[in-house]
């Protein structure tokens, strides 16, 4: 459905309730098309308020790394660079078949640096901040790969920064879902971090996906793979979908499917107050 019908939704979900009578409380009907989503407010009159259309909920999806900079160098070879991106490629094709509107920094081979940049790497994370903040999205999620001087470790591991309750949220939710998706990629927590440059400089909840170690063979052979990569990317998804469906009394604000909302809900004030405490405009 085409962004143009929302209203037309949104109407018709409004002469539905004066169909069917059913405005004798406060009601909220949500509708989720995609990631937006118009509220309708009833009051005890019957008269329904304006409908609200909430903006878009972007993902922007960062490949690390790129161009000059391999980042880790598996123990066959593999560069981390390349895996990030085709991992993010997958990434940003399955979101959107599931519904998200996504944006990514690095759409290509090369990092987000000019070639003239006296200091590239600084240069690159600084356009990726930038590129993040001004797409405004629901959450970031960095995609990179991990090595360790033990060639025995390996894992995916889910890093936030630790001041972010969202982040941690988020963190907790991916890790979770890879670990249902990915059971050979072991029982590793998500973990805080202070330092890393992006989770530092942007102000959305934010998390860096290792998704594994290319310094162990095995791990390193297995991300290489199409059918590994789609497992971690399905893993990933499911996270990102478990994090943003919001639940107050089995009303999901978020990620629901449309055909699931056909119907308004009721809510009650408890609800509607636990809604707006999330964020949402009801
Ligand atoms: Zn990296």
């Amino acid at each position: 459905m085409k962004k143009w019908m929302l209203p037309t939704v949104a109407f018709a979900i409004l002469f539905f309730c004066m169909a069917v009578g059913k405005l004798s409380q406060r009601t909220v009907a949500v509708y989720n098309e995609n990631v937006s989503r118009v509220v309708v407010t009833y009051y005890d009159d019957g008269e329904p308020g304006e409908p609200v259309i909430l903006k878009e909920q972007v993902i922007v999806l960062d490949a690390g790394h790129g161009g000059w900079d391999p980042g880790k160098v598996g123990v066959s070879g593999t560069l981390e660079k390349d895996i990030n991106l085709q991992i993010v490629y997958r990434l940003a094709e399955e979101l959107e078949k599931r519904g998200y509107p996504v944006v990514l920094t690095r759409t290509g081979e090369k990092g987000l640096y000019s070639d003239g940049a006296t200091n590239k790497k600084r240069e690159d994370m600084a356009n990726r901040v930038k590129c993040i903040e001004e797409a405004a999205p629901a959450i970031t999620v960095s995609i990179h790969q991990n090595s360790y001087p033990d060639a025995g470790v390996h894992g995916a591991q889910v890093f936030y920064y630790e001041g972010s309750a969202e982040g941690k949220m988020l963190a907790a939710s991916i890790q979770k879902a890879i670990r249902e998706q990915v059971p050979q990629s072991g029982e590793r927590k998500e973990k805080a971090n202070k330092d890393y440059y992006l989770l530092t400089h942007t102000t959305c909840p934010i998390v860096i996906v290792e998704c594994g170690f290319l310094s162990n063979s095995a791990e390193e052979k297995l991300l290489t793979t199409e059918s590994y990569q789609e497992s971690v990317v399905q893993g990933i998804c499911n996270g990102i979908e478990s994090y943003l469906s919001y639940s107050a009394e089995g009303v999901s604000v978020s990620a629901v499917p449309v055909a699931a909302l056909a119907e308004p809900t009721a809510v009650s004030a408890a609800s509607i107050a636990a809604i707006e405490a999330s964020g949402f405009r009801v």
